[in-house]
């Protein structure tokens, strides 16, 4: 079976994409398979393919009539045969397409899922087995899921009597939970997973503490580099966007983009964006839909999203062109503070929808009437209307009146729903919150989020090369913190792993957010890592604190050894100069730049030393990434300059090398050796 001539024929695309081709191989062959893909990545192809190559009519579920329509006039224009069934589709056209689907004439039916609730619809489509049945934005079938969908939870019950088709799931936003949950909701055989394209390889990732007052001047100085425009930044709120696009558009072209905006006024942002009049987009979440600008080099959130999945489509869309990009995420505390509270607003304890719940009737009634008998604030009122809406007790009509759609046998019934979309949205949040204070490799973290193998450290985020970072910067320790870094690492050594409160009063206690850059700078190095646990506490509540333990360069770390640790500025107590206003200043420096500047007698520099110093920069790059480690890790930049300057040629010279200890010699002299001697010959 060609695949691949199938492909060009029919779609005249030139190949599979990374991914797309072992995707149809295992449907193809019959396989049920969950394909969870970002956006844009290419996920229908994944069903179109191996429904050809299967032959016969295949069954599409799509949650959205736009996007229903939109794939099947696509496949339409490359002369296949597709039909849609949905609400917008009149009766007889919709009769048309099952006898085509029954015949065999049709290639492709999609088909609303509302539908096959609909009495004999799903027998009548069993009289023919489909070749295979796409269910596309799958995970409006968890309730794990952002976009729940009640019409999706029955799709498992009537598919059996479709089978042996394969099944395919496919999604862009999928948690492992939402991705067991598809599996068993769908009654997936056996399911091969393919989760992948979320690891990107040209997007450096920043993640920046940063109060809030402080953020649009940032903003202002960091995008004045023309290098890091085009740009998105994605604000909290409408009057943010306004505010922000307005400051910034007095120093490049810039503009907001939201849904409050006219349409007109919105295309046109759109347009002069993709056409590089406009440098600078300041938007809401509306923006980005379909956006397909290749060279945005830069995507900021001047705060914290509600979702890693929001998150990473909106990082997504820097870079398309493949080229190095960066995407920086500013947050504090008060971010985390705002979400909490826009939580409470939206997700009402179930109880609130229950009284709401309890005065409607069958009728509709006035809501002005309903709000008044509740004393309940008609915000409040409206809010708990769209929830109980949403699980399917509760419906409009045109006049905004109300009633109730549960019987009073299923009175309730809703609740079960409703509790787990509001933990659900709460888990969003506690994701969210921990990925931006996790003390790991942010790619990482992040592709781990969406079940993806965790791979290796990235070895360009904040994490993975503080050296290189451009919205803070980091600095090597002074000498005061040099003397509390030994001492936390003296502690942990003996005592094992420990919250951070417990370390810091035995480090002789002090300001808590110094300690924490130390400890970050330890867990950067990869001498321990900070991970949040849980404790149930006398009183039976569970609480969560945070553990530092030493990792096995951390255990096997000597106080004779060097520290390789960069302290992020602006936060240590103990030593000054590492302020705000560097992180300014350094802001506008190019990475590459900013690492070359730190070295002092560069200049004076032959041309064989430069290259000596290429040559050690590569070979310490390739050792760094093959121990997942940052590459100051293994040299920091002062003791890679201490080799270029000595060149030395046996191992006792290496030794001599400021910022070298015995361990350094030990794992890395040899090489360090050969390189030089290389060099010289
Ligand atoms: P998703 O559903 O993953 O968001 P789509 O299936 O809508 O993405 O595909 C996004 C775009 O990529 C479409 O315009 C599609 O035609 C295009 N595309 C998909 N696969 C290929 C390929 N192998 N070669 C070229 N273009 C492709
Ligand atoms: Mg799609």
């Amino acid at each position: 079976m060609d695949l691949v001539s199938l492909l060009r024929t029919t779609f005249g695309f030139a190949g599979f994409r990374e991914n797309q081709e072992a995707v149809c191989r295992a449907v193809a062959q019959g396989r049920d398979a969950l394909l969870v893909m970002p956006t844009g990545a290419g996920k229908s192809l994944c069903y179109q393919i191996p429904a050809l190559a299967r032959g016969g009519p295949a069954l599409v579920v799509s949650p959205l009539i736009a996007l229903m329509d939109d794939q099947s006039a696509r496949l339409t224009a490359h002369g296949l045969r597709a039909a849609r069934i949905h609400s917008g589709i009149p009766r007889e056209q919709a009769r048309q397409a099952c006898r085509e689907y029954l015949d065999g004439t049709l290639q492709f039916l999609f088909l609303a899922p509302e539908r096959l609730r609909v009495p004999g619809f799903p027998e009548m489509l069993a009289r023919r087995t489909p070749s295979l049945i796409a269910v596309d934005e799958a995970h409006c079938i968890s309730g794990w899921g952002h976009d729940f969908r009640p019409d999706y939870r029955t799709l498992g019950e009537w598919l059996p009597i479709l089978r042996p088709a394969p099944i395919l799931a496919l999604t862009a936003t999928a948690t492992p939970r939402v991705q067991a949950d598809i599996v068993a909701q769908l009654r997936m055989q056996e399911p091969a997973l393919f989760v992948h394209g979320f690891r990107r390889t040209n997007l450096a990732l920043e993640v920046v503490e940063m109060p809030k007052p402080e953020r649009n001047a940032f903003l202002g100085r960091y995008l004045a580099d023309a290098g890091t425009r085009p740009a998105i930044v994605y604000a909290p709120s409408r009057k943010a966007a306004e505010d922000l696009a307005a400051e910034l558009g007095r120093r490049f072209p810039a503009a907001a983009y939201h849904a409050g905006l006219d349409q007109a006024v919105r295309e046109r942002v759109q347009r002069s964006f993709l056409a590089g009049e406009l440098e600078v987009v300041v938007a809401t979440i509306a923006f980005g839909m379909g956006i397909d600008k290749a060279d945005i080099r830069t995507v900021m959130h001047a705060a914290l999203p509600g979702s890693v999945e929001a998150y990473s489509q909106e990082i997504g869309r820097a870079g398309r062109d493949g080229r190095p990009s960066r995407a920086i995420l500013l947050h504090s505390y008060a971010d985390r503070k705002m979400h909490e509270s826009f939580f409470e607003r939206d997700y009402p304890e179930a109880e609130a929808l229950a009284r709401v719940a309890r005065v409607l009737t069958e009728d509709f009634q006035p809501p002005e009437q309903l709000w008044s008998r509740l004393k309940m604030d008609p915000e409040v009122f409206g809010r708990a209307v769209d929830k109980l809406a949403a699980q399917g007790a509760a419906g409009f009509d045109m006049e905004g009146q109300v009633r109730g759609l549960l019987s009073s046998t299923e009175a309730g019934k809703w609740r079960a729903g409703y509790e787990s979309q509001r933990m659900h949205r709460r888990a969003q949040l506690e994701g969210m919150v921990a990925f931006a204070e996790a003390t790991q490799c942010r790619m990482s973290a992040m592709v781990r989020h969406f079940g993806d193998r965790a791979g290796a450290p990235c070895g360009q985020c904040d994490f993975c090369s503080p050296e290189t970072a451009t919205a803070v910067p980091f600095a090597e320790p002074g000498a005061e913190d040099v003397r509390a870094l030994r001492r936390i690492l003296r502690a942990l050594q003996e005592s094992g792993s420990r919250s951070v409160g417990k370390l810091q009063a035995e480090c002789g206690g002090g300001d808590r957010r110094a300690f924490d850059v130390l400890l970050d700078g330890l867990a950067r190095a990869g001498l321990l890592t900070l991970t949040t646990e849980m404790w149930t506490n006398p009183e039976g509540r569970e609480v969560s604190f945070r553990k530092a333990s030493l990792t096995h360069e951390g255990r096997s770390w000597s106080q004779q050894d060097p520290l390789p640790v960069l302290l992020r500025a602006g936060g240590s107590g103990t030593d000054s100069g590492r302020s705000t206003t560097t992180r300014a200043k350094k802001a506008r420096v190019p990475a590459e730049a900013k690492s070359k500047a730190a070295a002092v007698d560069e200049k004076t520099w032959t041309p064989e030393q430069t290259e000596l110093e290429n040559r050690l920069r590569t070979w310490r790059k390739q050792e760094a990434t093959a121990a997942g480690k940052p590459a100051f890790f293994v040299l920091t930049d002062a003791a890679l300059r201490g080799v270029v300057a000595a060149s030395p040629r046996t191992l006792a010279e290496v030794a001599t090398v400021h910022g070298i200890g015995p361990m350094k010699v030990e794992q890395y002299g040899a090489a360090i050796v050969s390189i030089c001697r290389g060099a010289a010959g």
